[in-house]
């Protein structure tokens, strides 16, 4: 990264800027869903309305809907699904991201096989699949959600970081080495020395976008939806063969219950301690003119990150506007979440200061800026659900009717609709390709109870800024750390 300015022109930049997430001030948010009231039944119960709860709900529907076309009448009768979100369909991680829509499963290619080497190829397979899903999906239910296939690149700005990405050249996969000329036709970003283009493996989204149109298809399709529910607990019910979903007005029994409550606190005890909340931050710039446009040279609209361990994510929206998030990784002692941690003037300052270092010509204050550069639209964050592999894992419990997923860690947009996929086929009872999977039955390791959580967070962080400032090197407590296959990262 070229060096950060800390001028106060940055704050001033800043200021008039709304402190709700971009995506969800850009669209018309719905009349909220009538909560839950009194005792029912259902043949599936979801609970959670984000990617994750919308992506099982449609899968479920689309399976009934493929059986009963199989069978060529109405004799399979469709699930009555009921979905139950504490707040607002898509108010959580999955209204508030950055709208890269990944194929993979694994948080990266060399994660997949550090944990499971005998897997990962497949899993890749796997993802590339559910990305394609995903594209086929939204165009076939005709969900406008800016959905573009535009490919990443990440950005090299050390000598070192070249080298690592020279490693990675292979166009027969996709991948494609970019020297520093061969960058500026895809983008001109300052100080970057080299990159690599990942063509195929990702997707650019808006998500509020996507999240309303999975509710609207949810609904059109019969599915019950119920906002301002918080389930408060899970009870076997009926000899075992059902188990009863309560909030505080009402209860569904169901004989199956997929949990997709991502970084909030868990309903099943035994995976507690299994995530932590890791705080993550984006600001979005104004809309960008012709000329701004022309001068950061950003043609092809790739999504595009840094390669550092404390890295950045930026993209272009729709309407041209900049999206640029990461750096900082928060955790709050008690793996806390609360909607005051959603704003941090000091990351926003940081990640404005890096901005404008990036891209000068942006920068109102530059001899370079072009239209008299930019200023922001919108600062917040949000909480990741971080786990020790940093890709999601899942259990089940009450003899099977209950299933849970979680640990996406910032990349989850993609990841869920697979991960909705797994549960409804864990909820089967049958063993299929996905239950048998190493990455599902396997989970992964849980985080130490406070204090050591803090501490060991706290210590993680540091030594990955010092690897950063060592050429990536990593020193003894990251290697004691793969080394466990533990890890903390946003
Ligand atoms: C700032 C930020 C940037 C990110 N950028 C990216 C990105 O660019 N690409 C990417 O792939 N991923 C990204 N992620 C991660 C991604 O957004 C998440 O992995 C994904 O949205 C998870 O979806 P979800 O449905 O599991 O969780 P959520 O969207 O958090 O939804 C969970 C829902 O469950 C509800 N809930 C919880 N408990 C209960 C309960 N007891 N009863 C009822 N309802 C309950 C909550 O209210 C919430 O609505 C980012 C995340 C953040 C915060």
């Amino acid at each position: 990264m070229p060096t950060i300015q800390t001028d106060p022109h940055i704050t001033t930049a800043l200021t008039g800027a709304s402190t709700t997430p971009y995506w969800l001030d850009s669209v018309e948010l719905p009349d909220p869903q009538p909560p839950l009231r009194g005792h029912t039944t259902a043949d599936l119960v979801i609970v959670g309305g984000g990617f994750t709860g919308l992506w099982t709900a449609l899968q479920a529907v689309e399976q009934d809907e493929a059986q009963d076309e199989s069978q060529d009448a109405a004799s399979g009768r469709a699930r009555h699904i009921v979905l139950l979100e504490g707040t607002e369909t898509g108010w959580a991680a999955s209204g508030r991201n950055g709208g890269f829509c990944s194929a993979s499963l694994t948080h990266g290619v060399a994660n997949g096989i550090h944990h499971f080497p005998d897997e990962a190829a497949r899993l890749n397979e796997l993802g590339l699949a559910n990305l394609d899903a995903i594209q086929e999906t939204v165009a076939r239910l005709g969900i406008d959600c800016d959905f573009e296939r535009t490919g990443e690149i990440s950005l090299a700005f050390e000598d070192w970081q070249v080298e690592q990405l020279k490693k990675a050249d292979d166009p027969a996969h996709g991948y494609h080495y970019l020297d520093a000329d061969e960058v500026r036709d895809h983008i001109h970003a300052a100080g970057a020395l080299g990159g690599l283009l990942d063509e195929r493996n990702n997707a650019l989204l808006h998500p509020a976008k996507l999240v309303l149109g999975l509710r609207r298809v949810l609904l059109e399709k019969g599915v019950e939806i119920h906002e301002h529910s918080l389930v408060k607990d899970l009870r076997e019910v009926e000899s075992g063969t059902a188990v009863a979903v309560e909030t505080d007005l009402g209860s569904v029994t169901a004989p199956a219950v997929a949990l997709a409550t991502n970084v909030f606190p868990s309903l099943l005890k035994k995976v507690a301690l299994h995530t932590v909340p890791v705080y993550d931050y984006a600001l979005m710039t104004q809309p960008l003119t012709d000329a701004q446009l022309d001068a950061v040279g950003w043609a092809g609209r790739e999504g595009l990150d840094d390669v550092t361990n404390r890295f950045h994510y930026f993209r272009l929206t729709a309407d041209n506007r900049i999206l640029w998030g990461g750096w900082d990784a928060v955790y709050h002692f008690g793996k806390k979440v609360l909607p005051k941690y959603d704003q941090r003037p000091e990351t926003f300052e940081t990640l404005a200061g890096q901005f404008y270092a990036m891209f000068p010509q942006l920068d109102g204050t530059s001899p370079e800026a072009v239209d008299g550069g930019v200023v922001f639209s919108n600062k917040w964050g949000g909480a990741i659900d971080t786990c020790s592999r940093f890709f999601p894992f899942f259990t089940t419990a009450f003899h099977g009717r209950v299933a849970y997923t979680a640990g996406f860690t910032g990349l989850g947009v993609g990841a869920s609709r697979f991960a909705g996929r797994v549960m409804l086929d864990l909820l089967s009872g049958e063993r299929t390709e996905l239950t048998e999977l190493a990455m599902v039955k396997k989970l992964p390791k849980p985080f130490p109870p406070e204090p050591v959580a803090w501490l060991g967070v706290r210590l993680m962080t540091k030594a990955l800024v010092k690897a950063d400032q060592n050429e990536g090197r990593r020193g003894p407590f990251l290697k004691v750390m793969d080394a466990l296959k533990m890890g903390f990262d946003s």
